[in-house]
């Protein structure tokens, strides 16, 4: 039961817990400095020792209670706060400032511990999506932005980071994969994509993505994978489009996969 006690920041437990030993620390202060003879070093009761307890019971209470809530709303604010400049407003995904972040984190702590691991960034562009707009509307074109992100979002694995680093391109990162599983999670991706269901008013419009991607298995940087994977996806949109396009970064080499 305890175990399921929340004491982070944001938890009420901490709040229950720090007001109960606030007011015994306090009680046991009073009872010390009213009853404790620093020089002899020995108790001396006082006359009323109960009020020691009863003071404090009464003052420790609502201002520890009081100054806990606060601190908890504001942990929760914080939190809040966070998550939203993290967020991208319209996708729900990770902004670019975010995503950027998180790869580049995973990127250097792995440099740190000297790690040799697998991953995979990925650049994902949206098809024509001018013609979207030019079509439909702004306002469908952002429909489509959402339902794109949701279909990458669900194509992908759970601990794999998707954000949207530009007006109709998402960047997916996926860490620990081979260039193998790169190249089935690029195609499974723009495969979802194509088979989504997008009909705006009742008619069905085809949505496709074109995917350019580095698979690494060394040390790298962000700016070193952004710029190939996007190199990878200017090749695929010139490829004819709804397309993958993975780049090795241990061999050099891109391995276009067609539509
Ligand atoms: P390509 O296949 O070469 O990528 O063609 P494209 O039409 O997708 O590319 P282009 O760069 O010509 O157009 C991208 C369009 O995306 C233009 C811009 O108005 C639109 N766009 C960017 N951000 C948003 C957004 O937040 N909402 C909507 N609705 N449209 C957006
Ligand atoms: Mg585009
Ligand atoms: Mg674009």
């Amino acid at each position: 039961m305890a175990g399921r006690l929340d004491f982070s920041k944001q938890g009420r437990a901490r709040v229950y817990f720090l007001t109960f030993a606030g007011t015994l620390f306090c009680i046991a202060v009073a009872l010390a400095f009213d009853n404790f003879s620093f020089e002899t070093m020995q108790w001396r009761w006082a006359a009323a020792p109960i009020n020691d307890v009863l003071i404090p019971l009464i003052l420790a209470p609502p201002f520890f209670w009081f100054l806990l809530t606060k601190l908890r709303e504001l942990a929760i604010a914080h939190q809040e706060l966070i998550s939203l400049s993290a967020t991208d407003s319209l996708t729900l995904v990770l902004n670019r400032r975010a995503f950027t972040a998180v790869v580049e984190g995973y990127l250097e702590r792995l440099a740190v511990l000297q790690t040799r691991s697998d991953g995979a960034l990925l650049v994902i562009d949206v098809d024509n999506f001018k013609s979207v707009n030019d079509t439909f509307g702004h306002h469908v074109g952002d429909e489509a932005l959402r339902l794109i992100a949701s279909t990458i979002q669900g194509a992908v694995r759970e601990g794999d980071v998707v954000g949207r680093i530009g007006g109709e391109e998402f960047g997916v990162f996926l860490p620990g994969v081979s260039l193998d599983l790169t190249k089935d999670l690029s195609e499974r991706i723009r495969q979802r994509v194509h088979q989504s269901h997008f009909a705006p008013n009742g008619r069905a419009y085809p949505l496709t993505v074109s995917l350019g991607g580095t698979a690494f298995s060394r040390k790298t940087s962000f700016g070193e994978l952004y710029r190939t994977a996007d190199e990878r996806l200017y090749a695929a949109k010139h490829g004819g489009r709804n397309r993958v396009d993975i780049f090795d970064l241990e061999l050099g080499a891109g391995k276009p996969m067609l539509a």
